[in-house]
């Protein structure tokens, strides 16, 4: 039983903590057989989950309790059969390579900014950054 979930939040973490997170992310979804992206930009993080529904319901939790972040809001959750981000334990969306023209297809400004967006939007946007290769390490 798999499922997707879409969230975005409010980043408070330095530099050295989004580091820290995403390694620990790495080597602890690896573990858990969760895969996904997460994107940090100008103060808000966008992350997508997918996995076994036990696993991701749990981790969600463990995040959204996570003092590094606030707002955390839901912005798509659903069960799928099969997985869109197989490849990546957490891959980081490269913002430098990403085309603006990208972002104005989904949203109203070319600036990421997944509050203003349906998490319909802000999961075809994702999907997308997948076929255009700007997702970075696995
Ligand atoms: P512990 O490491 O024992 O954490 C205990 C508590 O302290 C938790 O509430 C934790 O959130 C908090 N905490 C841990 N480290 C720090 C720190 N350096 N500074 C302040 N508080 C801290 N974890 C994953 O495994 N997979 C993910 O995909 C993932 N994505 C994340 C995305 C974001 C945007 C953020 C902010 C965190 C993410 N995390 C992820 C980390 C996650 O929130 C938990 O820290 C992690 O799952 C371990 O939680 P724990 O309760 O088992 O362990």
């Amino acid at each position: 039983m798999l499922v997707r979930l879409l969230y975005a939040s409010h980043s408070t973490a330095t530099e050295a903590e989004f580091a820290a997170i995403v390694r620990q992310s790495r080597a602890r979804n690896a573990e858990l057989g969760v895969t996904g992206l997460l994107c940090h930009s100008e103060g808000v993080f966008v992350q997508v989950l997918e996995g076994g529904r036990a696993a991701v319901n749990r981790l969600y939790n463990q995040i959204v309790s996570d003092p590094r972040h606030k707002d955390v809001t839901l912005l798509a959750y659903t069960e799928i059969s099969e997985r869109r981000f197989a490849g990546w334990s957490m891959g980081q969306v490269s913002l430098q390579r990403l085309n603006p023209a990208l972002l104005l297809k989904y949203s109203e400004v070319a600036k990421l900014d997944p509050y203003a967006m349906s998490g319909a939007a802000v999961s075809a946007l994702f999907e997308e950054l997948v076929s255009e290769g700007v997702i970075v390490c696995s």
